[in-house]
C-alpha cells in the first residue's frame, strides 16, 4: 500500500486522491517543448512542477513510467491549426533547416533541464519518429467515422462526440483563450471546433518536412502527436497527463477527443495543469520575441537552482509573477538555507523516531495537492529541531530527492565560523561601533556591544591584529 497523494484533477475540477489503474504503477505523460526556440523560464516552471509531481510519486513508493514528446513538426502559430508552422518560422529566422533547428533547441532544452535538476523522462520521443503511428491513428478515426477529408486535409469531426468540452462547463468563448495569434477561419471545417489530424494541403510552399500518407504527401497535426506517442509507449490507459494551463484548450481537449474515439473507452483519469509564469506585461511567451531563458539568468549571475526554489515557493495552481527583485530575495534565502545545511556535521547516529516523524511531515505536505512551499518550511523547522546533525542531514538528503535544490552540496564544507551575509555585516558593524566607543572611552557602551553579540552566540577577542570573533 502506497501513501495516498492528492492533487487537482482538471477533468473533475476537484482535488482528488490519486488511484492509478495498476496498483503501485503510474503511467505519466508530459507535453514536451516545441523546439523552434529556447524554452523560456515560464515553460520551465511547468516542467519543474511536473518533475516534482513525478518525484513525489516515486518518493511515496510508486513505480513511475514517464513519457514526453518533442514537438518538431505540426505545431502552427495558433494552437487552432492556423498560421505558420512554428518550426519553419524558427528555421527561416536562423537560416537553417528545420531538422538543424530541432536538434539545436532539443539539446538546449535538455541542458536547461539538467541545470534545473529536472529528471529526464523515461522515454523522450520526437514527433518525426512516429509518422507511422500518426497515420495509423488517423486511418482508424476515418474508418470509425470520427474524421473527414476536406480541402485535402483530414479533420476530426467534433460533432460526433457527446461531450467535446470535457474539461469545463465554461463557454466555448472562454475556452478560446488557448487560440492565440492570427486566428483565421478555415472554411474546410464542418464545425468551428473541428481540428486537423493530417495536413496535405500545406499553405506553405516551402514546408520542409512532408511524408507520404494515404491522403497524399503531408504532415501531422500537433494534437495527434501526443495521443499517438503516449499510446505507443504507455498503452491504452493512462494515469496522469501533464501540461501548462494553456494546453487545456484546444490541445488536451482535442487529445481526449481523438484518443477516446480511437480507443473506444476512457483514456486518462487525471489531468495535472501548471499555471503560468507571468511577467509585468502578462503571460511569458516565446512569440513575444524577448523572453527570459535559463542561460540569460546564468549570464546575470543567478544559479538556476535559485529559480527552481522560486517556483517551489509558490503553488502550482496559482499564477506566478516573475521579477528580479523577488529572485534576488530568493538568492538570499537559498544562500542562507544551503549555508545552514552546510554547517551540519555528518556525525552521530540517526534518530529513527525523529527521522520518521519529519519524513512523514514532508510527505504529507507534498501529498496535500503538492504543497511545495510547505515542504520547504519543514526543512526550516527541522534545522531548528532538537536532534543531532546526522539525522537532519540524512532527512534533508532524502527530501532533496524530490525538491532537487542541491541542498546538501555544501554539507560539511561550511566552516563552523561561517555565517550568512546579513549576520556577517551585522557583526562587522558592531565591531566598528565598539571600536569607536572605546576610542571615545565609552567603555560601558563597548561592553554593552560585547554582551549584545554574546547573546547572539558571538564571542569577541581583542588581538594585536584587531578584534576577531568566533562562535560561542
Ligand atoms: P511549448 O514549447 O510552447 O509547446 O510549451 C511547453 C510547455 O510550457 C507547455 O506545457 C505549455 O503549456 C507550458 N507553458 C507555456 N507558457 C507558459 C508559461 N508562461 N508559464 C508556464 N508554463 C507555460
Ligand atoms: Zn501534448
Amino acid at each position: 500500500m502506497k501513501n495516498i497523494i492528492n492533487f487537482y484533477n482538471t477533468l473533475t475540477r476537484k482535488v482528488e486522491n490519486f488511484v492509478p489503474n495498476t496498483d503501485g504503477k503510474v503511467n505519466m505523460y508530459t507535453c514536451g517543448p516545441t523546439v523552434y526556440h529556447f524554452a523560456h523560464i515560464g515553460n520551465l516552471r511547468s516542467y519543474i512542477m511536473e518533475d516534482v509531481l513525478e518525484k513525489t510519486l516515486r518518493y511515496v513508493g510508486y513505480d513511475v513510467k514517464r513519457v514526453m514528446n518533442i514537438t518538431d513538426v505540426g505545431h502552427l502559430s495558433s494552437d487552432a491549426d492556423t498560421g505558420e508552422d512554428k518550426m519553419l518560422k524558427g528555421a527561416k529566422r536562423e537560416h537553417k533547416t528545420v531538422m538543424e533547428i530541432a536538434k539545436f533547441y532539443t539539446d538546449a532544452f535538455f541542458s536547461d533541464m539538467e541545470k534545473l535538476n529536472i529528471k529526464m523522462p523515461d522515454v523522450v520521443e520526437p514527433a518525426t519518429n512516429c509518422i507511422d503511428e500518426f497515420i495509423n491513428m488517423v486511418s482508424v478515426l476515418l474508418e470509425k467515422g470520427y474524421a473527414y477529408i476536406a480541402g485535402e486535409n483530414v479533420y476530426f469531426d467534433t460533432s460526433k462526440l457527446q461531450d467535446y468540452y470535457v474539461f469545463s462547463s465554461q463557454s466555448e468563448k472562454e475556452l478560446m483563450v488557448g487560440v492565440r495569434e492570427d486566428v483565421e477561419e478555415d472554411t474546410n471545417k464542418k464545425n468551428k471546433s473541428d481540428f486537423v489530424l493530417w495536413f496535405t494541403k500545406s499553405k506553405f510552399e516551402n514546408q520542409e518536412l512532408k511524408w507520404d500518407s494515404p491522403w497524399g504527401v503531408g504532415y501531422p497535426g500537433w494534437h495527434i502527436e501526443c495521443s499517438a506517442i503516449s499510446i505507443k509507449h504507455l498503452g491504452e490507459y493512462m494515469d496522469i497527463h501533464c501540461g501548462g494551463v494553456d494546453n487545456i484548450f484546444p490541445h488536451h481537449t482535442n487529445e481526449i477527443a481523438q484518443s477516446e474515439a480511437f480507443l473506444g473507452h476512457k483514456w486518462c483519469n487525471y489531468w495535472f495543469h501548471v499555471h503560468h509564469l507571468n511577467d509585468k506585461e502578462g503571460k511569458m511567451s516565446k512569440s513575444k520575441g524577448e523572453f527570459l531563458t535559463v542561460s540569460l539568468l546564468e549570464e546575470k549571475g543567478y544559479n538556476p537552482l535559485v529559480y527552481r526554489m522560486f517556483c517551489l515557493q509558490s503553488h502550482y495552481r496559482k499564477p506566478l509573477e516573475f521579477s528580479f527583485e523577488v529572485l534576488d530575495n530568493m538568492v538570499n534565502s537559498y544562500d542562507k538555507l544551503t549555508k545552514a545545511i552546510g554547517r551540519l556535521k555528518d556525525e552521530g547516529k540517526i534518530d529513527i523516531d525523529v527521522f520518521n516523524e519529519y519524513r512523514e511531515k514532508f510527505e504529507q505536505a507534498l501529498a496535500n495537492d503538492l504543497n511545495t512551499s510547505m515542504s520547504i518550511t519543514i526543512i526550516y523547522d527541522l534545522l531548528k529541531a532538537d536532534t543531532n546533525d546526522k539525522t537532519k542531514l540524512e532527512l534533508i538528503k532524502s527530501f532533496d530527492y524530490v525538491l532537487s535544490l542541491g541542498l546538501t552540496e555544501l554539507a560539511g564544507k561550511e566552516e563552523e565560523n561561517s555565517v550568512d551575509d546579513e549576520l556577517q555585516a551585522y557583526i562587522e558593524a558592531k565591531i566598528e561601533e565598539r571600536k569607536a566607543a572605546k576610542k571615545e572611552k565609552d567603555f560601558a557602551k563597548a561592553d554593552a556591544i560585547r554582551n549584545e553579540l554574546m547573546e547572539k552566540g558571538i564571542v569577541l577577542e581583542d588581538t594585536r591584529e584587531g578584534t576577531k570573533w568566533k562562535r560561542a
